[in-house]
């Protein structure tokens, strides 16, 4: 992991702290069928910059998500952002402050997965709640177009076991998958075999691609 320090000025209260800036993340090893990269808990949530004092986060925190921040940075203390500052622990708060933040401005594609990284970090229980919402956003706002994101999706549908529904996304990505693609088809077979057996527990990718 490359990281260099650097300081910013927080874009709601103005104050400057020092940040640590990622350039770069290496993750060994195979991620989970729904995309969470193994062994690398530190590294969810870190490139996430958050202000000590207010609590503001983002990936730039010299920057504001949502514009209206920049007009009136006491809409900060809005109470759905300043519960989710009393509630829950770093790396879970910030991740879930962006996520929020992302949903006001309607960027749905960052916004569900914001709610995925959320989803990696929290424990069992909260996961599934984040997981739901990652899951809402994409059915309702994302769905068309993003084809690439189905085995994920199927994956998180199946951990929430919505195993019918789950089972609708493998059929689709191995339509739209093509034959040459083995690693992928396989990748897909094994999760409908999880599908199929109503599994609803995490699964890595390593469990299928052993040899290398
Ligand atoms: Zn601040």
């Amino acid at each position: 992991m490359k990281v260099v320090k650097n300081k910013y000025k927080c874009v709601i209260c103005k104050q400057e702290n020092e940040y640590l800036d990622y350039m770069s993340f290496y993750s060994r090893g195979h991620a989970d069928f729904d995309g969470k990269p193994v062994n690398s808990m530190a590294g969810i949530g870190a490139a996430i910059m958050e202000c000590p004092n207010c609590h503001y986060a983002n990936y730039k925190i010299d920057e504001a998500i949502e514009n209206r921040f920049y007009k009136n940075p006491d809409l900060w203390n809005l109470s759905d952002f300043q519960n989710i500052i009393k509630n829950y622990p770093d790396p879970l708060r910030k991740i879930l402050l962006v996520a929020l933040q992302y949903e006001h401005n309607l960027d749905h594609i960052r916004a569900y997965k914001t709610y995925i990284l959320a989803s990696w970090v929290a424990d069992e229980k909260e996961a599934s709640e984040f997981r739901r919402k990652a899951l809402s956003i994409f059915i309702n706002k994302v769905l068309p177009g993003r084809n690439d994101d189905y085995l994920q999706i199927a994956d998180m549908l199946r951990q929430e076991k919505e195993f019918d529904i789950a089972k609708c996304f493998t059929t689709a990505v191995q339509e739209l998958t093509d034959r040459d693609h083995e690693k992928q088809l396989e990748a897909i077979n094994a999760e409908e075999n999880f599908i199929i057996n109503q599994d609803s527990t995490r699964h890595n990718l390593g469990e299928i691609f052993k040899k290398e």
